[in-house]
Parts: structure tokens; C-alpha cells; sequence
């Protein structure tokens, strides 16, 4: 009982610091989306080619989570994108303070798309609101079809899945129709998107789509 309290106590701190963030990315006229997944479903190859494929059309940003090490980091930065690190140790999830002083090593000015990668785990990450626009949720298809049954929470708060690795399809345990059926019978409105970073396939449909998001962001009301 008294558990049960003290984790809705954290929830709703954390609520109010994401309104918070909400409210600066508002401001400015940043689209800010939490990529989520478990590990190694290939969230930091999405955020690579992607951040390629909108090279000189949008400006983005990057916080990594990571429970150690900044490699992720190292990879974005070799991009040329502003990218700032929070290292958990040990924590399995980003929560929105974590991401507040993250902003504060972070100039938003000039960025349209801020993209937060979220530590790989497909429990809390659910849970915890960062301030972000919508929950992206990578699935790849070296994890088999039934991940959105053993993990409804996030395909139920996430906007958006991106069915990752489809290059490996007629190498792995996995069915397409059956991996789509099971997460868009959580949750209908769903877009799904079907990719492989290795190949390129589904790239540019998934950064089209986003960039149009960013586009329909009001004016910043600062800068
Ligand atoms: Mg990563
Ligand atoms: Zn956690």
C-alpha cells in the first residue's frame, strides 16, 4: 500500500517537471519526441540515418540515455548534431529531471527536432513522461512478432512504431502481418513505419513523416 504511494508521489513530480520541459520546448517551436525500445532493437542506427536523411532541412538535437558509457553519444556527434549525454548509473529510465539538466548543457535555440533516446527497457520508459511531443517505439524483427503483447503499456502510449532490422525477416522467428497485427490491435492509431539501417529501406518514408510533424510546430515565441 504504502509502495503504491510513494510511486504515484514520483509520477506526479515527474509530471509536473515534464509540463515543465513541455513548456520550454513550446516555446521554442521545438518537436521533441522520446525514442523507446528494448536493448539492441537498433534505436541509435534509426537516430543515424535519419539525422542523415534530414541533414540541411532540419535542425536536430540529441539527448542520449545510456545506463553507462557515452558511446551512443560519440556516434550522434560524429554527425555534427548538438548531442548531450545522461549517463543512469544504473537507472532504467530517463525521467524528466534527468532530461531538465540535460537542457541546461543543451542550446535549443535554432533546433526544430529535438530527439531524446531513452535507456533500452520496455517497462518504465512507458511511465514516464518527459516533456516530449509523442513516444516513438522501436521493435526490430530479431525479437520476434510477440513484443507488443508482453509489453502493451508502451505500444498503448507510443504515436508511433518503427519495425526495425526488416532486412533479417526471411532469417528470424519473426511475422510481419503477425508483429503489426498484435501492435495495432493495442493501439489502432499507431503509425507504423518498416525499416532496416543496414539496407536504407523505410528511411526516408519514417524522417518524411517526422518532418512534416516538425513542420506543423507553431513559431517559437523566444530566440
Ligand atoms: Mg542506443
Ligand atoms: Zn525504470
Amino acid at each position: 500500500m504504502s509502495v503504491i504511494t510513494i510511486e504515484r508521489k514520483v509520477l506526479e513530480k515527474n509530471d509536473d517537471l515534464a509540463a515543465r520541459n513541455r513548456e520550454l520546448f513550446r516555446r521554442h517551436g521545438l518537436f521533441v519526441i522520446n525514442l523507446v525500445s528494448s536493448p539492441g532493437s537498433g534505436k541509435t542506427s534509426i537516430l543515424e540515418r535519419t539525422i542523415e536523411h534530414l541533414a540541411g532541412r532540419v535542425p536536430v538535437g540529441v539527448i542520449e540515455g545510456d545506463v553507462q558509457t557515452d558511446l551512443d553519444a560519440q556516434r550522434i556527434a560524429r554527425l555534427r548534431v548538438p548531442v548531450v549525454q545522461i549517463v543512469t548509473n544504473g537507472g532504467c529510465h530517463l525521467d524528466a529531471k534527468l532530461v531538465s539538466d540535460a537542457l541546461e548543457r543543451l542550446s535549443l535555440d535554432g533546433l526544430h527536432l529535438l530527439i531524446i533516446e531513452n535507456v533500452g527497457n520496455l517497462v518504465c520508459p512507458a511511465g514516464y513522461d518527459l516533456g516530449e511531443a509523442l513516444k516513438v517505439v522501436v521493435a526490430s524483427t530479431t525479437e520476434g512478432d510477440d513484443k507488443p503483447l508482453k509489453y502493451p503499456s508502451m505500444f498503448l502510449h507510443a504515436s508511433a512504431l518503427i519495425i526495425n532490422k526488416v532486412d533479417l525477416l526471411p532469417y528470424v522467428n519473426c511475422h510481419l502481418a503477425a508483429l503489426k497485427g498484435n501492435a495495432l490491435r493495442i493501439n489502432p492509431s499507431l503509425a507504423v513505419f518498416e525499416t532496416s539501417c543496414t539496407t536504407g529501406q523505410g528511411i526516408a518514408v519514417w524522417a518524411d513523416w517526422l518532418v512534416k510533424k516538425v513542420q506543423a510546430v507553431p513559431a517559437p515565441v523566444v530566440r
